[in-house]
C-alpha cells in the first residue's frame, strides 16, 4: 500500500457507508467515467500508440479515431462540420480560447458583457480584461436564478466586442434561452461575438447550434461521463479567433499540442452515449431528482428550495437549509456515504458564500446551509429514498446546535 492511500484510507473507512457503497449525487462537480467509454480508450492506452500525424500505416487508427471523435462530438453540438470542431483540455480552457482568442482578433473594441453567475472560468477571464483596459458589465438574475434579458439588450453597445452567458449554471441549474440571447446580440451589433460556456449543458440537454446564431460553445468531457482532461470547442465557421496555444498544425493550426487520442476517443463515445440516453436523462433523471427535492422540502422544516425556475437542466437541484451551515450538513452526509456539495466544486472548502445565490438574493438566513445535489444516469431510487429518509435526522442533530434557535421555533411553528 502507498504513503497516500495509508494517509487517505482510514477516514474514508470510518464512513457507515450503507452495502459499503457510496451515493455520489455531485456530477455537476464531476462524473463517473462510463464503462463504454473506458473500453474506447483502452486500446489507443495500449497497442495503439502511434502520433495520428505519422505518416506511416501504424497512425491509420489513431487518426481514424481522432476523426471518427470529431464527428460524435459534432453532431453532439448539432452543429454542420465537423471542422466547427476543436479539441482541447477541459472546459476553463475552451473558455479561455474562445474569450481571449476572438478578443485578440478585434482589439479596436473594449467592451464586454457578462453574466453575474458564470463559472470562475468566464468570470475571471473577464475581470482579467478589466485590468486591461476594457469594460464589463455583468448581468443579473432574479431571485429564481433568470438572466435579466432587458438589462443584456440594454448594455450591447457599438463596441461591445464580446457577450458570454452560461447554457445551464452549474450551482442552481438553470438552462439560459441561448438561441434567443443570439438572436438579441447580432440585432443590435452584428459584429459582437457570442459565447456560451456550454460545460453544465452537455449530456443533459439536447445542444443544437445548427439554426442559431450562437459562435462558440464550450464543453468538457468530465462532466458528462469521459475523463478529466478532455474538453471541445465548437467555432462557428464565420467566426474567427486566434490560437492561445501557439506550435504544430494540430486542431487547424488554433490548438496546437499532439491530439489526446484516448481521451478525445473517449470523449466522442461519452458524446455518442450522452445522446443515446438524453431521453432518459430529461425523464428519468428529472423524475428522480423531482423526487428528491419533493421528499427534502416535505420532511425537512427549514428547508427552501433555491429555484424552483421552469427551464432547469434534469438533473440538478439547488436546496437551502435555513440557519444550519453548509459545511456541517455535507459532513453529515458524507457520515453516510453521501457526496453532495455547497457551492461550485471550486469555491467549496471556502466559507465564502457562492458568488451565484448571492446573485439570486438568497436570504442571508439560508446563504450559508446551501447544499446542491446533481444526479446522473447512474443514481438508483433506492438512493435517493435513502437520502430523503437520512435528511430530517440530519437537521434534526444540528438544528439543534444552531444559535438561532428562537428563529427556529418561529419556523418550525410556521410549517
Ligand atoms: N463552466 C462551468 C459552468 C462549470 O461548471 C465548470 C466546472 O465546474 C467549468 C466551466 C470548468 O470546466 P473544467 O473543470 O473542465 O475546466
Amino acid at each position: 500500500m502507498g504513503k497516500w492511500q495509508q494517509k487517505v484510507s482510514p477516514s474514508r473507512l470510518n464512513l457507515t457507508i450503507r452495502d459499503n457503497k457510496m451515493i455520489y449525487l455531485d456530477n455537476n462537480a464531476t462524473t463517473q467515467v462510463d464503462e463504454k467509454v473506458l473500453a474506447e480508450m483502452l486500446p489507443y492506452l495500449k497497442g495503439e500508440y502511434a502520433n495520428p500525424s505519422s505518416m506511416y500505416d501504424f497512425a491509420k487508427i489513431p487518426a481514424q479515431a481522432l476523426k471518427e471523435a470529431r464527428v460524435k462530438v459534432r453532431d453532439f453540438f448539432g452543429a454542420e462540420d465537423e471542422k466547427e470542431i476543436f479539441f482541447t483540455s477541459c472546459g476553463s480552457e475552451s473558455a479561455n480560447m474562445a474569450i481571449k482568442g476572438s478578443l485578440a482578433c478585434n482589439k479596436e473594441k473594449k467592451h464586454i458583457i457578462t453574466t453575474k453567475v458564470e463559472h470562475p472560468c468566464v468570470m475571471n477571464t473577464c475581470k482579467s480584461f478589466e485590468k486591461q483596459g476594457y469594460e464589463v458589465d455583468y448581468i443579473g438574475v432574479n431571485s429564481e436564478g433568470v438572466l435579466d434579458l432587458d438589462e443584456l439588450k440594454s448594455k450591447i453597445r457599438k463596441d461591445t466586442a464580446l457577450v458570454s452567458v452560461m447554457w445551464a449554471n452549474n450551482e442552481n441549474g438553470v438552462i439560459n434561452p441561448v438561441g434567443e440571447i443570439a438572436d438579441i446580440v447580432k440585432s443590435r451589433n452584428s459584429e459582437t461575438i457570442f459565447y456560451v460556456d456550454g460545460v453544465q449543458a452537455a449530456g443533459k440537454i439536447p445542444m443544437e447550434v445548427k439554426n442559431t446564431k450562437i459562435d462558440m460553445v464550450g464543453i468538457s468531457g468530465h462532466k458528462f461521463h469521459a475523463p478529466k482532461g478532455v474538453g471541445a470547442l465548437y467555432v462557428n465557421k464565420g467566426c474567427r479567433i486566434t490560437p492561445l496555444i501557439n506550435g504544430g498544425h494540430q486542431e487547424r493550426g488554433l490548438r496546437a499540442g499532439t491530439e489526446n487520442v484516448p481521451y478525445i476517443a473517449g470523449m466522442g463515445k461519452a458524446a455518442e452515449l450522452a445522446m443515446d440516453n438524453m431521453k432518459f436523462e430529461l425523464t428519468e433523471v428529472k423524475r428522480l431528482r423531482d423526487k428528491l427535492e419533493a421528499g427534502i422540502l416535505k420532511n425537512v422544516f427549514n428547508s427552501r428550495l433555491n429555484s424552483s425556475a421552469q427551464d432547469r437542466v434534469p438533473n440538478t437541484t439547488n436546496i437551502g437549509f435555513e440557519y444550519v451551515e453548509g459545511e456541517l450538513i455535507l459532513l453529515h452526509l458524507s457520515d453516510y456515504g453521501i457526496c453532495a456539495s455547497s457551492g461550485s466544486a471550486c469555491t467549496s472548502g471556502s466559507l465564502e458564500p457562492s458568488h451565484v445565490l448571492r446573485a439570486m438574493g438568497i436570504p442571508f438566513t439560508a446563504l450559508h446551509g446551501s447544499i446542491r445535489f446533481s444526479l446522473s444516469r447512474f443514481n438508483k431510487e433506492s438512493e435517493i429514498d435513502l437520502v430523503i429518509e437520512k435528511m430530517p435526522a440530519i437537521m434534526d442533530k444540528l438544528t439543534k446546535i444552531s444559535p438561532f434557535q428562537e428563529e427556529l421555533n418561529k419556523l418550525r411553528a410556521r410549517r
